[in-house]
């Protein structure tokens, strides 16, 4: 799952992402209050929609009394009695004859209730029915001194899911869904007890049969247990071990409106409303859509069928077998049966989208489904070309054939998720899988591209071994995003990505996160469904995927690879854990002669927080010697005290530190040495006078390096004389260390202001980009201070003379130059916004000739790579006339990478009424996309005449958005830290505790870290704001 899994851009939480550029600041004049109110304002539509939603209330309620009259007459019929489900809100049967098999799985629920949200009302009313029952359940284990096994956070172990039938009717005109589900049961201990997960239903009927032929077993009663989202049945006698019994429910639900569970979206063609029904059920959330065992360890396998009007078609992870249509307009869709598997990554759609195809070597057929406008557009194609070719690396990476007879690709307008890796049927946010060629930019093909590798990765890691539990989601969510690198390699074999991008996309992008006090272990416990979408964060993702690579380092990259292929053969079809990894792996490195416990190694890693700080330092007396020391890095040293556990000795890591010797010309090859005390001698040979130390090369470790002055000085002289003898991977990892070193207060300020100043003879991205990074949250803590100038003046020093020789882009790029020009472009792209956004004037004319060209040509000839950055300065500098043509836009245009982009430069004015406008606006769904209000919100946290604006937003809305965005908590802690990261007085610092101290909902994780992190904010700016100044004036004087 990519969280935005997320595939969010700036730091916390967020599953993949590329990150964020340095977001640009604003310039000094702005649009005059009032001027953009007419002009955003959405159109009002009300008439169309009453005159839509009354035809559908019509036409919804005529089809619900049609079918509940067939369905009555059915049962009469045929008179099939079923047990009826005690939960049921009024006790006594309903006068539908809802036992019928058939006719209520066709039946629309709610037939003859309106539309709207019947199922909440229902729903309090079962639980209070439910409680009296439930008590008396209570009692009875009460006296047994047993705690009731549906009380359990994890359902209890004496049955076990083998096989699922399950069919579906889904009645989008009224959005809602019926469905019966047969589940084959195991028995392993005697009980007279099923409890399954089931959430926000209404169950009709319970039978429970010795098989399906057989008579049952009579059900004395059942009942819901919402506090942990089961479904209890209680039986007249006790279900035998060994035996096999069927479990049938029949039950209907709500086709949601809020993207988990089986939800609804919709979008726009030729002037009209389309809708779709699509599923998302990982982590927890199958349970709102059938009634079952939903936890990653009960694998099982499925057979589904859906029954839709026949102007939709059907997707499941399997294809299709056959077809059944009916007179009446409708079909059903029977869906081939699943291997065995989890339920969280089950799948299926409802929609009228249409489809481009390929198919692998292998065989396997992979379809891209979408709108249809995209579909002819092309707007798919990129994606389906570049999925065959990945699947038929994995297969060729991991010797393991993909597992299904197709894979479909299915892009949807909403999603909770960047994109969700369900097995055979993977779901995509538009944004992160459309792509129009002849307007994206390079950033925008990388993120699309790696989104992709990413649910690729996971039909292996996640769906075909799939993790015991949600404590080692990292297992399968660190696998795929480290692929992501690997996998964009072997598409694109220049770019480097697991060399280079790798370092400022995961590795220094953690390492933020990780060096707070308030971190939490990889491995992190968690057993309440409420609490498990808590671990799908930026530690799970991106320190899982360091963690993974400096493994892969240190064991060599073929015995790895090895190790992988083994691992996935042992366990394939089933469920593992972190141990079975190590075990595997350490096999592997055995069978080519060499012995590392990687257990015993990787637990430190994996169960304790955080990262260690390695100093070198040189030894005065002995030559050659060195002292290594580690110690827990974090940025707010005075949090240590506070924690008793971060200042004592029980922070250690067994560290494969590399090391290697330079001199003016010339670096040693590295040698390994494993640090496993908080202090140790070493003795390093050819150790000269002028030579200096270098730690980590290439940044294959999670962790920092810091070195004595006189170390670091050396190496500030080497960078400057001649900066290729150190690697472009080690120069950005320099820079990424000495910047936060000294932001935590390891190193003096001046120290990583003195390593940029080599940056006139810089010709390689990953070093820029890195110090771009780095940078900008000290831009932040900087950018209302009175004295920011100088900070501004020196930063634009190092970037003129870069700035000058590379130019602006000329033309637009195509395809073919893509590949040979991607560290180029991305270079210039990185320098034009460090100059733009640092005030470079030649970069702010430019930026507006291209808008002025833009606005009387209406021919839009800015270069794709460089057009956020020109319409944010644009949008910063220009008068009231471009806002109001970059808003016109935003609404006009169709292609996704585009509007986020416009939508993005809107939050770049620095008039407040504007700010607070938009802000506004964000929460109006018919404007702004759910999905990107965030963005907007944080966007406008990051612009200093904003962050007060955004800040008080939210603090005002956060009811509003804590409902909206509460479920999905990476959103939520996204939000959270987005709008937070960059307080840094005292007095928001207090507002952001008084806040927390009245504040109703959850995320607290968040907002500890967000007060651990704008105290170190108000920390930093106390002890060591003036010591950069100072240095700063020094330095330009000179
Ligand atoms: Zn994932």
């Amino acid at each position: 799952m990519d969280l935005e899994e997320k595939r969010e851009k700036r730091p916390p939480v967020t599953p993949m992402m590329i990150e964020e550029e340095a977001a640009l600041r604003n310039g000094s004049r702005g649009l005059p209050p009032g001027s953009w109110a007419e002009a955003a304002g959405p159109r009002p539509r009300t008439t169309e929609r009453h005159i839509a939603v009354h035809k559908r209330l019509v036409l919804g309620f005529a089809v619900s009394i049609l079918a509940l009259l067939a369905v009555t007459m059915i049962a009469v019929l045929l008179s099939v009695r079923f047990e009826e489900c005690s939960a049921a809100a009024d006790g006594p049967p309903r006068a539908s004859g809802n036992g019928s098999l058939p006719g209520a799985a066709r039946q629309p629920p709610g037939a003859g209730q309106p539309p709207g949200r019947p199922e909440q009302e229902e729903e309090e009313k079962e639980a209070r029915g439910g409680e009296v029952v439930e008590e008396e359940e209570e009692e009875e284990w009460q006296r047994r001194r047993e705690l009731p096994p549906w009380t359990r956070p994890r359902l209890p172990r004496h049955l076990r899911p083998l096989h699922y039938n399950l069919m579906l009717s889904a009645f989008m005109e009224n959005f809602t869904f019926s469905g019966e589900v047969n589940v084959q049961l195991e028995v392993l201990n005697a009980s007279r007890y099923i409890v399954l997960h089931a959430h926000r239903m209404h169950i009709e009927a319970v039978r429970v049969a010795e098989d399906k032929l057989a008579g049952g077993v009579r059900v004395d009663r059942s009942f819901f247990y919402p506090q942990t989202q089961v479904f209890v049945v209680v039986l007249n006698r006790s279900l035998e071990v060994q035996k096999s019994y069927n479990l049938k429910i029949i039950y209907n639900a709500l086709i949601e409106n809020e993207l988990l569970g089986f939800f609804r979206s919709s979008y726009v063609l030729h002037g009209e409303r389309r809708f779709l029904g699509v599923t998302q059920f990982s982590p927890t959330h199958a349970r709102k859509a059938f009634p079952c065992f939903d936890e990653p360890i009960y694998k099982a396998t499925f057979k589904i069928s859906i029954r839709h009007q026949a102007t939709y078609l059907s997707l499941s992870n399997m294809p299709v077998e056959t077809s059944v249509f009916e007179e009446d307009g409708w079909v059903t869709d029977h869906f081939s049966q699943t291997p065995l598997m989890s339920t969280y990554y089950l799948a299926w759609a409802v929609c009228n989208f249409t489809y481009r195809e390929t198919v692998t070597k292998s065989g396997v057929v992979v379809r891209l489904y979408a709108r249809p406008d995209a579909i002819r557009r092309g707007s798919g194609d990129y994606a389906l070309n570049i999925t065959r070719r990945l699947i038929e690396f994995y297969e060729d990476y991991f010797k393991v054939p993909y597992s299904l007879p197709k894979l479909d690709l299915l892009a949807v307008p909403k999603h909770p998720y960047a994109a969700m890796e369900n097995w055979g049927l993977s779901v995509f946010v538009e944004q992160r899988i459309l792509l129009d060629p002849s307007i994206s930019s390079i950033s925008y093909l990388l993120d699309v591209t790696m989104v992709i590798v990413h649910e690729l990765c996971h039909q292996w890691f996640g769906d075909l071994v799939t993790p015991v539990w949600w404590e080692d989601v990292w297992l399968k969510e660190g696998f795929a995003h480290y692929f992501e690198f690997v996998g964009t390699d072997y598409l694109y074999p220049g770019w480097n990505m697991e060399k280079q991008r790798f370092l400022t996309d995961v590795l220094h992008e953690v390492m933020l996160l990780d060096g707070l006090a308030s971190s939490h272990p990889v491995s992190q416990e968690v057993q309440q469904a409420t609490d498990i979408d808590r671990v799908f964060d930026w530690i799970a993702y991106k320190k899982g995927a360091a963690l993974i690579r400096m493994l892969a380092n240190f064991m060599g990259h073929s015995v790895f690879q090895m190790g992988l292929q083994d691992y996935l053969t042992i366990h394939k079809y089933g469920n593992a854990a972190r141990n079975d990894l190590w075990n595997t792996l350490s096999k592997a490195l055995k069978r080519v002669g060499k012995s590392v416990n990687i257990q015993q190694v990787m637990d430190q890693w994996t169960l304790q927080m955080g990262y260690p700080v390695i100093t070198i330092v040189g030894n005065e007396t002995t030559d050659n010697v060195i002292v290594i020391s580690q110690e827990r890095f974090v940025y707010d040293i005075d949090a240590k005290p506070k924690d008793p556990a971060l200042g004592d000795s029980s922070y250690l890591w067994q560290i494969p530190l590399t090391i290697a010797v330079g001199n003016t010309s010339h670096i040693s090859s590295e040698a390994i040495i494993w640090v496993s005390n908080k202090s140790e001698h070493h003795r390093i040979p050819a150790l000269e006078e002028a030579s200096w130390l270098l730690g980590n090369i290439n940044q294959t470790g999670y962790f920092r390096v810091n070195y004595d002055i006189r170390n670091w000085r050396l190496i500030i002289n080497q960078l400057t004389r001649n900066h290729e003898v150190i690697s472009v991977s080690n120069r950005a990892g320099l820079i990424d260390d000495a910047f936060n070193l000294a932001r935590a207060g390891y190193l003096p300020q001046n120290i990583p202001l003195e390593i940029i100043r080599y940056f006139s003879e810089e010709k390689d991205f990953l070093p820029w980009h890195a110090a771009s990074r780095a940078l900008y949250p000290l831009d932040k803590l900087l950018d209302r201070a009175e004295n920011y100038n100088i900070f501004n003046e020196y930063i634009l020093r190092q970037v003129a003379s870069m700035y000058l020789k590379l130019g602006w882009p000329t033309n637009n790029l195509n395809k073919s130059l893509v590949q040979a020009s991607y560290q180029h472009e991305e270079l210039r792209r990185e320098v034009i916004m460090l100059a733009c956004s640092f005030g470079n004037k030649h970069c702010h004319q430019q930026a507006a000739t291209l808008i002025s060209d833009w606005i009387s040509s209406n021919r839009n000839r800015i270069p794709l790579n460089v057009r956020d950055i020109v319409y944010c300065t644009g949008v910063s500098l220009m008068d009231e006339d471009v806002w109001e043509f970059i808003w016109m836009k935003f609404h006009s245009t169709t292609a996704v990478s585009e509007k986020k982009i416009l939508l993005e430069a809107l939050t770049c004015s620095d008039d407040r009424n504007l700010l607070n406008r938009l802000l506004n606006l964000s929460l109006n769904s018919e404007v702004v996309l759910d999905q990107d209000a965030i963005d907007v919100i944080i966007h406008v946290a990051r612009n200093p005449h904003g962050r007060d604006l955004a800040w008080k937003f939210f603090r005002e809305k956060w009811k509003i958005l804590n409902a909206r965005y509460g479920e999905a908590l990476f959103m939520n802690s996204k939000l959270i830290s987005g709008v937070t990261e960059f307080l840094n007085t005292e007095e928001e610092l207090r507002e952001l505790k008084n806040f927390i101290k009245s504040y109703e909902g959850g995320a607290a994780v968040s907002f500890s870290r967000a007060v651990e992190t704008v105290e170190a904010n108000v920390r930093w700016k106390k002890l060591y704001k003036e010591e950069l100044f100072q240095w700063l004036r020094k330095s330009l004087t000179h």
